[in-house]
């Protein structure tokens, strides 16, 4: 029998052990180093479309972890946008991707999706996405897809990127996210991103009640399981942190909602660097008062702003891409010309997104699984400024300066 002093340190000691191997187990690989990350990109997936198809991995993977209702996305509700403040925690108008397609008066160039050489160069890319803090940190990431992983942002990319290339099929990003995983302790990456379509082009194309898109859910489904399966083939689905996001969601449009800009205002009076739903509109010098007040209350289903006047709660005024003249339309209506739209008899049908981003339409998903999160947790909204605080925290990286908070997202946590 131990003597009295001695069992007290002895007892002591064993509840600091136990105490260790909990705080360990939830946040640790069986040698130590934090969990790695897996972020995972749903481009378009609705808060509510887990009901337009079975997805038994999802469904799985929310009841042995966490699901928020849904995700608020920011403004404007676009794929690059929102993909771009996940992993930043900073709103459109501090990181300055304030559209899909923008154009910069200062650099005198313009900024497409189709564009490599704009898409890769860094200067475009302000904020401090989460790759570069775990780079910066020591930590090793890696990318199978995500918006600004091709571009050298602050002069970093993570360790292991790719070229965007739209028909990659989903396995091959699955499994490379496997083999990511299995290199040695050292070279393993403590983030991985990736990065599925399906779901934008089938909305895109049909609508969101379509049965395409409901293929397109079930093909989500069907390639994140083939991850699980990876992860528990490996015996580390219990040790790696899984975090699933959409960027927003989507509305269906019709031929019979659409705003003609040409109604109002002479086309030479403006250029429009990005059309629809969201109208960045630059006007001829000395025509800036005129097109506004031609523009402003002209149709009912057309929101029009100065840019000094766009409301606050947008976090969209500060930034010199944001141009003069912002026209919103109402969701599930487009903006055009009477030229395009004639000319073009079989658009605007499927469906579409970058409206309001307080719209219920337009919400985003959020799941997460893994030791850092709770089990079987339904949550209360939040933005996904917060995301990266969020990853942040459970990669163990110090936070860069952000719009965000961990005690907004807190409540997802073990
Ligand atoms: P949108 O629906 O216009 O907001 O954008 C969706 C499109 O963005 C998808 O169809 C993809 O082709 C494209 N996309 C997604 N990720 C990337 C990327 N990393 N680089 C270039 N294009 C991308
Ligand atoms: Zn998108
Ligand atoms: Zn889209």
């Amino acid at each position: 029998m131990l003597p009295r002093v001695g069992r007290a340190a002895w007892q002591s000691r064993l509840a600091a052990l136990l105490i260790a191997t909990v705080i360990v187990g939830v946040s640790c690989t069986r040698n130590g180093t934090p969990a790695p990350v897996i972020l995972v990109g749903l481009d378009a997936f609705g808060w509510d479309f887990l009901e337009k198809a079975e997805t038994p991995t999802l469904d799985g993977l929310i009841a042995r972890g966490v699901r928020a209702e849904w995700m608020v996305p920011i403004f404007p509700t676009k794929t690059f946008p929102n993909h771009y403040s996940i992993v930043t925690g900073v709103y459109a108008e501090r990181h300055g991707i304030v559209s899909n397609t923008m154009y910069d008066p200062l650099f005198e160039a313009w900024f497409r999706l189709s564009d490599r050489e704009a898409v890769q160069d860094g200067r475009w890319w302000g904020g401090e996405p989460v790759w570069v803090t775990a780079e910066r940190a020591g930590r090793t990431a890696a990318a199978f897809f995500w918006p600004g992983t091709e571009a050298d942002i602050q002069g970093i990319r993570p360790t292991h990127w790719r070229t965007y290339v739209h028909r990659t099929p989903n396995d091959e990003r699955v499994d490379q996210v496997l083999a990511w995983l299995d290199l040695p302790e050292g070279e393993r990456p403590s983030l991985i991103t990736t990065y599925f379509a399906d779901v934008d082009d089938a909305t895109h194309g049909f609508g969101v009640d379509a049965p395409e898109t409901s293929e397109a859910i079930r093909e989500i489904d069907r390639a994140i399981g083939r991850l699980v399966a990876g992860l528990e083939a490996r015996d580390i689905l219990e040790e790696v942190n899984l975090v699933i996001v959409s960027d927003h969601g989507m509305v269906d449009r019709s031929r019979d909602r659409v705003v003609f800009l040409d109604d109002f205002v002479d086309l030479d009076d403006v250029e429009v660097v990005d059309w629809s739903p969201v109208a960045a509109i630059v006007p001829a010098e000395g025509r800036e008062e005129g097109v506004f007040q031609r523009l402003v209350g002209a149709h009912p289903h057309l929101q029009v702003y100065r840019k000094a006047e766009i409301p606050d709660r947008w976090h969209y005024r500060d930034h010199h891409r944001i141009q003069p003249i912002l026209a919103v339309a109402d969701p599930g209506w487009a903006i055009s010309t009477r030229d395009y739209f004639r000319s073009r008899p079989d658009a605007f049908g499927g469906a579409t997104h970058g409206y309001d981003n307080a719209a219920q339409s337009m919400q985003a998903l959020f799941i997460a699984s893994g030791p850092a999160f709770r089990s079987g947790a339904v949550v209360p909204p939040f933005q996904n400024i917060h995301v990266y605080e969020l990853l942040c925290h459970v990669l163990e990286v110090a936070a860069a300066p952000n719009d965000g908070s961990l005690d907004s997202v807190r409540m997802l946590l073990r």
